[in-house]
């Protein structure tokens, strides 16, 4: 099969891997760089290329966004729907993954826990806020924040006042979030492929730290899931819409609560941690779909 990747260099970990792993399938694979595709629309016909490259002679796509290129992204994968070409990650579940509240928003309303939450519109009085989700220490996180560098733990009403009031004077959108302080710095990492998990793991943030991203230091270890955890990550990666997720979970006294749905989860750790070949249950998945779209054993839904 022709399969791009869709990253914005050959040289990041999870696009060598998985460019690694096609070529080994036999697949003719080809780094894409997004930003760089030239989009056309005319009558009854969509294209796109890249260095004069026709896209549409792709089977499919393996999108690796950046967050900060999320909008780009999304455009992009709006054309190569219109070209009909499969991605493994859709413009509308990339988006809802990455605005971590509107994220939430979905958990809540497919019945899934989450951290309580609030929105602090501009310019708000934060006091009331903080007690709505349980009182100091609090968790102050950008919306679009990745990798843990947007996620602040705040000890005082002064400090989180004036640590909101600068992200809002510069446009950032800010949540407050309940402290789970009974996670202990750890978080649960669930990689979903196409509605099952197919490996987890636990991270454990470094000491003195709360965040327990690997970007920030953390340790990791394989972990198996309680049946819970394993219904809920399936069932926040399909609430998303994501065929390809990675899902955080903390263990709270209240059960598994879910944080994020990643639609671009790294595969380093996940991979070196639990030792499951996670990038060849990417590549079953799209050999799976792409086989049964030419045999029109599935049917493009178009919707309106
Ligand atoms: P990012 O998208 O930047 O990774 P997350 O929302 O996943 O942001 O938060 C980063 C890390 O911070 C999490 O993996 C977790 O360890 C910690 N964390 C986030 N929210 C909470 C919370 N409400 N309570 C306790 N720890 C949290
Ligand atoms: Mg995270």
């Amino acid at each position: 099969m022709k399969i791009g990747i869709l990253s914005v260099s050959q040289e990041i970990y999870s696009t060598q891997t998985l460019l690694q792993c096609g070529l080994a399938r036999g697949h003719q694979m080809e780094v894409i760089d997004y930003r760089k595709c030239s989009m056309v629309i005319e009558q009854g016909r969509a294209e796109m290329y890249y260095k004069d490259f026709p896209l549409s002679q792709l089977d499919a796509v393996i999108p690796r966004i950046t967050s900060s290129f999320t909008q780009m992204g999304a455009i992009v994968l709006s054309h190569l729907k219109l070209m009909k070409v499969f991605s493994t990650v859709k413009p509308d579940a990339l988006l809802m993954a990455r605005d971590k509240l509107r994220c939430l928003q979905r958990m809540q309303e497919v019945g899934i826990d989450v951290p309580q939450t609030a929105y602090v519109g501009n310019g708000q009085p934060i006091g009331p806020l903080i007690s709505m989700v349980g009182g100091l220490p609090v968790v102050i996180k950008l919306l679009e924040s990745a990798q843990g560098l947007g996620v602040i733990l705040s000890e005082s009403y002064r400090n989180a006042e004036s640590t909101i009031e600068a992200f809002q004077q510069v446009n950032e959108r800010v949540i407050l979030q309940e402290f789970i302080r009974e996670a202990r710095g750890a978080d649960v990492r669930a990689f979903v492929v196409n509605g099952k998990v197919v490996a987890s793991m636990k991270r454990q943030a470094r000491d003195g730290e709360f965040r327990s991203n690997l970007h920030r230091g953390a340790t990791a270890q394989s972990e198996p899931l309680s049946l819970q955890e394993d219904y809920v990550a399936r069932t926040a990666a399909k609430a998303t819409g994501l065929d390809v997720a990675g899902v955080d979970i903390l263990r709270s006294e209240r059960g598994p609560l879910i944080m994020e749905v990643n639609a671009s989860p790294g595969l380093e750790g996940i991979e070196t941690f639990t030792q499951v070949d996670v990038s060849g249950k990417i590549f079953d998945f799209i050999e799976k779909k792409v086989n049964a779209l030419k045999n029109g054993k599935v049917k493009r839904k178009v919707t309106i």
